[in-house]
């Protein structure tokens, strides 16, 4: 018989549903039409009810669950008692029934810290589009992205009325990642995937400095990991401050976990522990493969500009 399930995999089981949850959320916001937007640091940097419902319903359940783990959300909240329907205790079979790589059966609670983007694509979602948005729940242990879940709410919302709306991408290093199909990017094309609505002449710069074939300017730092792990982006690049640890973490296990990298502009690896500051203050390098080529690319004078 099947020894009982370690934390990791319980938890990594039922982030898989509360992100579920989330998304349902995300869509019955939106199908309201009443969004609520309130700017935080600018209006470029958006939070919407969506953003704090989400945020409510993903901290309070996998607390309630997993009460020693450290949970570390973008949204900052009032301490409100959360409503009882915000909270998803369910968890996915499927995943409980994989085998924890041997290095990560002992975790204990106390020793993971997950980090929570209720909504990632804000500014997109505000402008309809829609594809552009996930929820991203990233699981760290001993500083470093272990495992994570995407899920896409809008996922085939153009597709039609048959199609089925959203998808949930998991992965866990050393097991893999799932509910997306791997594929790589052209071979000997340059195809960069960065920000649409963060752009700066630092950004610009350092893309052209690369020569592309072409650029992607979409939202969201979840939705271009998918775009990497789908074939769709040689490398998704950000010489920029903006992006923070909540937005890294379960794009860089789930890109990890299939062979990617992901780093700042300088070559860095992110560390995920509890006392880190947020901001990725040196931006973003990923791709799924040819690391080396973008990573030797980019200009000293970007770099300069960089500090992490
Ligand atoms: P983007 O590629 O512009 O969607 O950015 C990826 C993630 O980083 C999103 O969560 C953004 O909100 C965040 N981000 C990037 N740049 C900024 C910025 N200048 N201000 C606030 N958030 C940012
Ligand atoms: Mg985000
Ligand atoms: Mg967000």
């Amino acid at each position: 018989s099947m020894a009982s399930p370690t934390l990791l995999m319980r938890v990594v089981a039922s982030a898989y549903s509360v992100a579920e949850k989330a998304a349902t959320i995300v869509r019955n916001v939106m199908a309201t039409g009443d969004l609520g937007i309130v700017e935080k640091s600018g209006a470029n940097d958006l939070q919407t009810k969506a953003d704090r419902l989400v945020q409510m319903s993903i901290c309070a359940s996998l607390a309630r669950k997993f009460p020693k783990v450290t949970i570390i959300g973008e949204e900052e909240l009032p301490p409100d008692e959360v409503n009882e329907e915000l909270i998803e205790d369910g968890h996915c079979e499927e995943i409980l029934k994989k085998t924890c790589p041997a290095q990560y059966t002992g975790i204990k609670e106390e020793e993971l810290v997950i980090w929570v983007d209720p909504l990632d694509g804000t500014k997109e979602y505000t402008e309809g589009l829609l594809d552009h948005v996930t929820v991203l729940i990233g699981i760290a242990y001993g500083g470093k992205a272990i495992a994570g879940v995407i899920n896409q709410p809008y996922y085939n919302y153009e597709a039609g009325a048959d199609a089925v709306l959203g998808r949930t991408i998991w992965g866990v290093l050393g097991i893999g990642a799932f509910g997306f199909q791997l594929t790589e990017a052209p071979a000997g094309k340059h195809i960069i995937i960065t920000t649409r609505s963060h752009s700066s002449t630092l950004v610009n710069d350092c893309i052209s400095a690369l020569n592309p074939d072409s650029v992607i300017r979409v939202g969201g730092a979840g939705n271009k990991i998918i775009q990497l792990i789908e074939g769709k982006a040689s490398a998704y690049i950000f010489a920029s401050p903006g992006c923070k640890k909540w937005d890294t973490c379960a794009p860089e296990a789930i890109l990890h976990a299939v062979g990617g990298k992901i780093t700042d502009i300088h070559g860095n690896s992110f560390q995920y522990n509890k006392e880190v500051k947020h901001m990725n203050s040196a931006g973003v390098l990923a791709t799924l493969r040819n690391y080396d080529y973008y990573a030797s690319r980019i200009p000293n004078t970007v770099k300069q500009s960089l500090v992490p």
